[in-house]
């Protein structure tokens, strides 16, 4: 784990590993050393997605896989994502050692560009892997220096008319899990060390750009600006507003967040002519989320027309919220049990890519506590003993699910 936050380590102790960065590609091949240190047989696929395969008595047997991802967003932790690949490492390696007996294969994955920090495109390795990449999901995915995320796929041989063939045959896969920190406060405060999850929330993505006339800030009078910042910050409010009306477990549980904007020509003498910003709605309940959006929406063209400016708005993702597999989750909890750990069945507010897995193989995800709550931090920790806990339940689940008949 101290290793590979060594990369890409910055002020603070932050850590970045943008998606397809020299840092990124750097903590990928630590990894590909780390695995074949372990013996395991490692397949990497056109993305950059790797598996380290330890085969079991028959190497045909679909493989049971557990991993997440090694990118991270701008200034980060050193928890998120690398948990889960150093811990199925970890757990397969201590088979490996200890000689366990498996009736099939297991195999470490690390899934490239979970984060959506660059793109705006979220769990990029995993949806391709699931077959969930459709050409216009990537059209408006671009980064912050006009690289455009089609593009970077190209350079890899991945075009609109082959996106398909990077999709995984279900026939060869037993099961997913995946062990990640929580990156909210609730184990914390119910002082429980392992998190058993039920359903992901998935996110709704948007790009609203208001363009309205950028003039001198000293000639132009008030009741002649048509400024696209002014309109950018009252929909920067509704979006609080409306996701605080359905922030209730009842209601859905939406949130929403305008966590970027980018202002044209963003300087102290000029009415800003241009406002880009993000908004990013998620949910449990795929209704309340459409709703919600629907809203925004609305309320974007709304303020466009009271203000004569104009507006465009460019969807980047709608994912639908997703149910992990309810084999597995008694499984876990009856290791729980048997071991005296004291779990909690909960949601993911977050996304992982356990919820693009769930769309091809069961899926099952195990959270360990995050330190007050904090992700997408440096401040983001996790006790060495709880991901130490998680860890040996991850192993325990892979056996189990290895030995099950289905
Ligand atoms: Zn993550």
């Amino acid at each position: 784990m101290n290793a590979v936050s060594r990369i890409g380590l910055g002020d603070h102790g932050s850590v970045t590993r943008l998606v397809f960065s020299i840092k990124e590609l750097r903590g990928r091949q630590l990894l590909i050393h780390l695995m074949t240190q372990a013996g395991l047989k490692i397949h990497i696929d056109r993305i950059g997605n790797i598996f380290g395969r330890l085969n079991g008595s028959d190497p045909k047997a679909p493989a049971v896989l557990a991993g997440s991802h090694l990118d991270t967003v701008v200034h980060g932790g050193k928890f998120d994502g690398p948990v889960g690949v150093i811990g199925a490492l970890e757990a397969v390696r201590t088979l490996k050692e200890n000689k366990v007996p498996l009736p099939c294969p297991v195999e470490v994955v690390c899934f490239v560009g979970e984060e959506s920090s660059r793109f705006g495109f979220s769990t990029l390795g995993s949806s391709l892997l699931a077959g969930q990449v459709r050409m216009e999901h990537l059209t408006n995915a671009v980064d912050a220096h006009g690289t455009k995320l089609e593009d970077v796929l190209s350079s890899v041989g991945i075009y609109r008319d082959n996106l398909v063939s990077l999709t995984r045959d279900p026939a060869t896969v037993k099961a997913y899990l995946e062990l990640h920190i929580e990156q909210g406060p609730i184990l914390e405060a119910k002082n429980k060390k392992i998190g058993i999850v039920t359903s992901i929330a998935a996110p709704s993505r948007l790009k609203v750009v208001f363009t309205g006339q950028a003039d001198h800030s000293g000639t132009t009078p008030m009741e002649m600006r048509k400024d696209a910042l002014v309109a950018a910050a009252h929909l920067i409010l509704y979006v609080e507003q409306v996701c605080s009306e359905f922030s209730q477990m009842d209601k859905g549980r939406v949130v929403g967040t305008v966590g970027a904007i980018k202002i044209d020509p963003g300087v102290i003498n000029a009415i800003p002519g241009k406002a880009e910003l993000s908004v990013d709605i998620r949910s449990i309940s795929a209704e309340a989320k459409e709703r919600v959006t629907r809203l925004v929406k609305d309320r974007a063209e709304q303020i466009a027309e009271d203000r004569n400016i104009a507006v465009d708005i460019l969807p980047i993702r709608d994912e639908l919220p997703v149910a992990l597999d309810g084999r597995l989750l008694p499984l876990i909890r009856e290791i729980c049990e048997e071991k005296g750990i004291p779990y909690e069945i909960m949601p993911s507010g977050a996304g992982h890519d356990a919820m693009q897995m769930a769309k091809i193989t069961r899926a099952g995800m195990i959270f360990v506590p995050s330190k007050r709550g904090i992700s997408h931090s440096p401040l983001e920790w996790t006790d060495p003993q709880d991901i130490c806990l998680g860890t040996q339940l991850l192993l325990e689940t892979i056996v189990r699910v290895a030995n099950e008949k289905i």
